[in-house]
């Protein structure tokens, strides 16, 4: 076994340690990123592909989201990724929604979201794949773009290597870290320091700080269309009225609470299966839809078809798209912890762990990444 060195090891190539050696390189260091899998299957390459300011809380983690929106923006075309600046559109067909809207609208200037009141008229205008049925109006956010999360998780390790001389490492997971050595299958590696972004693995490196950290496993069921027929483009990437009890940065709003009751009086299912309803399209055409929240340690491996059911009723209340045949379902874990943003521990000198970016690491990792390192040099 061949002996090598690096000043900074990365263990995981989801979206957190993509950020993290990211960050490490461009302040000089020589980065080696580790992945057990042949190619990133976590989290990272389930998603939406949304990078969704609006929802994040207002303050550190909102300028996150758009210090993370800007890296995108900068890397997309240097790694050759598909990315469309779409915008998002948050729905109303109901006066209690509505009231949330025209209150977030208010409050949005002082918390420092760029957001517009729309009425019925006004979201038509905007979006050709929204149902006029009974709707009230929405609130529009420029601030939101999308990536294709399979092609961009896939796209950035070979950018790294390639402009950043990032040393990657895949199908080798890390065993055991006991600095300066990293012990891996293949190879041990000699560096400085390590980074720990194993996502909702748990149990494979410091497992006495994971059970000890708070954070819990959430399940989410997606389903994806084929593509649309005839070039057909949703526009603005589109969340239902449930969202607005889903992201902390509606938690400002006094009304959200009357909508709540009414939501958990007349959908209880909504509430024992975390279901909010959201959409966005990637550059094939393929409309990604979701989700679903089942938390806990111990993760459900099958999936509910009635979940599935739900997401796509509700999704037929506000989408009006050419074709709803489902060509693929999955299912992705996150890590979360219950009241943070962010989970960050120093299990061993020199080594880190972040993880806990919870529903929002696409939204927020770039910029995380460059905090952790603002603050620990
Ligand atoms: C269905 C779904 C939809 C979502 N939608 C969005 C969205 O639209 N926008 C958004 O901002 N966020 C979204 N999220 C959240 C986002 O996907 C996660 O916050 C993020 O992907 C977490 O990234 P991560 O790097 O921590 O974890 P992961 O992507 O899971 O990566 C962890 C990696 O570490 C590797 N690993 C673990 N242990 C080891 C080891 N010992 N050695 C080597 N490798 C190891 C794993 O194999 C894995 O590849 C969504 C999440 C899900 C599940």
């Amino acid at each position: 076994m061949s002996e090598r060195k690096a000043d900074i090891a990365i263990v995981g190539t989801g979206i957190v340690g993509l950020a993290h050696a990211l960050a490490a390189s461009k302040r000089g260091h020589s980065v080696v990123l580790f992945e057990r899998t042949p190619q990133a299957q976590g989290a990272s390459i389930r998603n939406f592909g949304m990078i969704w300011p609006i929802g994040q809380a207002p303050g550190q983690v909102h300028q996150r989201a758009l210090r993370t929106r800007e890296i995108w923006r900068d890397l997309a075309p240097k790694a050759g990724f598909w990315l469309a600046e779409t915008g998002s559109l948050h729905l109303a067909y109901a006066d209690d929604e509505y009231a949330v809207h025209q209150e977030f609208a208010a409050l949005a200037p002082d918390l420092g979201y760029q957001v517009t009141l729309f009425d019925a008229d006004a979201v038509l205008t905007r979006s050709r794949a929204v149902r006029a049925d009974n709707l009230k109006g929405g609130l529009w956010s420029p601030t939101e773009l999308c990536v294709d999360p399979r092609e961009a998780i896939a796209a950035l390790p070979s950018y790294l290597e390639r402009a950043h001389g990032v040393s990657l490492r895949f199908a080798t997971p890390v065993h055991h870290i006991d600095l300066p050595r990293i012990h891996t299958p293949r190879d041990t590696w000699t560096v400085e320091r390590a980074i720990v972004c194993s996502g909702a693995d748990f149990e494979s490196l410091y497992p006495d700080i994971f059970a000890d950290s708070g954070l819990t496993r959430c399940k989410l069921q997606m389903l994806r269309t084929a593509p649309q027929p005839d070039d057909w483009r949703l526009g603005p990437m589109l969340a239902g009225g449930l969202t607005l009890r889903h992201y902390t940065a509606f938690k400002e709003c006094q009304s959200l609470a009357a909508y709540a009751r009414r939501i958990t009086a007349e959908h209880p299912e909504f509430d024992d299966w975390g279901i909010h309803v959201m959409a966005s399209q990637n550059g094939r055409g393929e409309i990604t839809i979701g989700d679903s929240h089942e938390c806990g340690w111990s993760i459900d491996p099958f999936d509910k078809p009635e979940i599935d059911r739900w997401i796509l009723d509700y999704l037929q209340t506000f989408l009006a798209a050419p074709s709803l045949h489902i060509a693929q379902r999955w299912h992705g874990i996150y890590a979360k912890h219950p009241d943070r943003a962010d989970f960050i521990a120093d299990p061993a000198p020199g080594v880190k762990i972040v993880n806990g970016v919870s529903g929002a690491g696409m939204t927020t990792a770039f910029g995380l990444a460059e905090e952790v390192f603002a603050a620990w040099e």
